[in-house]
This record gives C-alpha cells, sequence and structure tokens, in this order.
C-alpha cells in the first residue's frame, strides 16, 4: 500500500508532512488550498527527513531575506545615520562658540565620510529632535 504519511508542498514554498487524507494547512501561511504531495512514506521518521531536507533551501533563503529586509528598514529609517555619527559630525562641526552652520555641518560630514543626507536635513532632524536650537543669525547651537 501507499504510505500513510504524505510529504505535502504548499504554494508558498514551505514543504510539510502530514497523515495522508487528513485535512492540512500549511505551518507556515496556513492554507489549506494548493498544496501538492510530493511524495508518501511508510514511517514518520523518513518523513520527518525528507521533510528537514527539502525545507532548507527554502528556509535559509527566506531567513535571509527578511534580515536584509529589516535591516535595510532601521537603515532607512534614520537615513543611514547613527546617534553616534551625528554626535561626530557636531562636535566636528562646533565653532569656537560652540555653535555650528550648514557648511560646518556640511564639511564635518564630508571630512568623516557621512555625507548620507544633506546638511538642511540633518539640521531639520536635530532641530526636531531638539539637540540643536536656531539662531537668528543662520547658525544652531548645540544643545547636548
Ligand atoms: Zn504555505
Amino acid at each position: 500500500m501507499a504510505g500513510t504519511w504524505v510529504m505535502l508542498r504548499c504554494q508558498c514554498g514551505r514543504n510539510f508532512g502530514s497523515r495522508s487524507n487528513s485535512n492540512s494547512k500549511c505551518p507556515r501561511c496556513n492554507k489549506k488550498t494548493s498544496l501538492s504531495t510530493i511524495k508518501s512514506f511508510s514511517s514518520s521518521s523518513e518523513l520527518r527527513d525528507a521533510v528537514s531536507k527539502a525545507n532548507v533551501p527554502d528556509e535559509i533563503i527566506s531567513e535571509l531575506s527578511s534580515r536584509l529586509e529589516s535591516y535595510e528598514k532601521s537603515e532607512r529609517s534614520n537615513e543611514g545615520l547613527t546617534s553616534d555619527d551625528i554626535q561626530k559630525i557636531l562636535s566636528l562641526a562646533k565653532l569656537p562658540d560652540d555653535s555650528v552652520t550648514l557648511s560646518s555641518v556640511n564639511e564635518a560630514m564630508i571630512s568623516l565620510n557621512l555625507k548620507k543626507m544633506n546638511a538642511e536635513r540633518l539640521m531639520e532632524l536635530l532641530e526636531t529632535s531638539s539637540m540643536v536650537l536656531r539662531n537668528p543669525n543662520s547658525s544652531w547651537s548645540v544643545l547636548q
């Protein structure tokens, strides 16, 4: 007789094991439809081995791509500058009176190789987060 265990493959790419003729759903996406039977087995351990082998490449690929995605998201959210970078930029950009100007910030970003946004945008962000205070003479006082 054909095996009583089956390896099923979901449309999402996940392989999983099930008893044959049971009403299975995909453990990854929970879908019951679009499952195809790959192979039948007579023992659950054979099935388990086959499923884990079949899943390895998919699992690694999906883990890598989700890591990459979250890395890219965090890079985008601070636009590539960490708070460390910002401290470095400000301390280099500071003039003798402890203020910074667009051009001193711009030069600091360039010399630190941290020119990941324009200086105007950085000063906007810093103003919003109250790290600098705009002075009337188009410079900013660094508050921290
Ligand atoms: Zn699925």
